[in-house]
């Protein structure tokens, strides 16, 4: 999963990313309204993180832009605390959630894991696809019941494709979604990911669709 952070505040945007990226998630960042309007409005996020305060572009204006060429993703935006007429002003200009500062890491952890869920019409915090099953909440793949060690990689791959069970992801997508945009991104690097996740998972825990992408087995397709 790729999220986009816009904060304009080094400190806030550096704890911020520490804890997406521990919590399993790729992160980019954007410092100000036109780089995050740019950003978003080019490639595909699978959330952002939006302060509503940035230099060159204000946070609504970015978001209401957005909107209106039909972008879709989930937004969470971070607001001042106490201004409830911006928190408004957030959700009528499109946002999903919002957040006060200041905020518990842990409380922005948790509301991004239901964001995308949710925007993937999954309400259930533990998500099932055949003989697998992933707690988001814990960051844990087990395999008939029996939780499974995977590196951080393996684990953004499973968890993409059980995010997005029951559809064929292409290989460019999950490239996409799967690294920064810092990081190569290579087919033969994901096909190696694939063979090391089906020793762990079982053969037949991922499916491969030649020329295409992969799915994650256990559901139609
Ligand atoms: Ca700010």
């Amino acid at each position: 999963m790729r999220i986009l952070l816009v904060e304009d505040e080094p400190r806030i945007a550096g704890d911020i990313a520490t804890t997406l990226r521990a919590a399993g998630y790729v992160v980019e960042t954007a410092r100000d309204g036109e780089e995050a309007w740019f950003r978003g409005d080019t490639e595909d996020y699978d959330l952002v993180v939006l302060d509503l305060g940035l230099p060159r572009m204000d946070g609504l204006a970015v978001l209401r832009r957005w909107r209106a060429a039909g972008r879709a993703m989930p937004v969470l935006v971070l607001t001042a605390r106490g201004a409830w007429a911006e928190r408004v002003e957030g959700i009528d200009a499109g946002a999903d959630d919002y957040l006060p500062k200041p905020f518990r890491m842990e409380e922005l952890a948790a509301r991004v894991r239901a964001l995308i869920r949710r925007s993937v019409g999954l309400a259930c915090p533990v998500i099932a696809a055949g003989r697998l099953s992933l707690d988001t909440s814990r960051m844990r793949i087990s395999r008939d019941g029996v939780p499974v060690a995977l590196s951080p990689l393996e684990y953004r791959l499973v968890a993409y494709l059980m995010h997005h069970k029951g559809r064929v992801v292409a290989v460019g997508e999950l490239l996409e979604h799967l690294y920064g945009d810092d990081d190569a991104r290579e087919a033969n690097a994901l096909e190696a990911t694939v063979a090391r996740l089906r020793r762990k998972l079982g053969a037949d825990a991922i499916l491969t669709r030649r020329g295409f992408g992969y799915a994650i087995a256990g559901e139609p397709a």
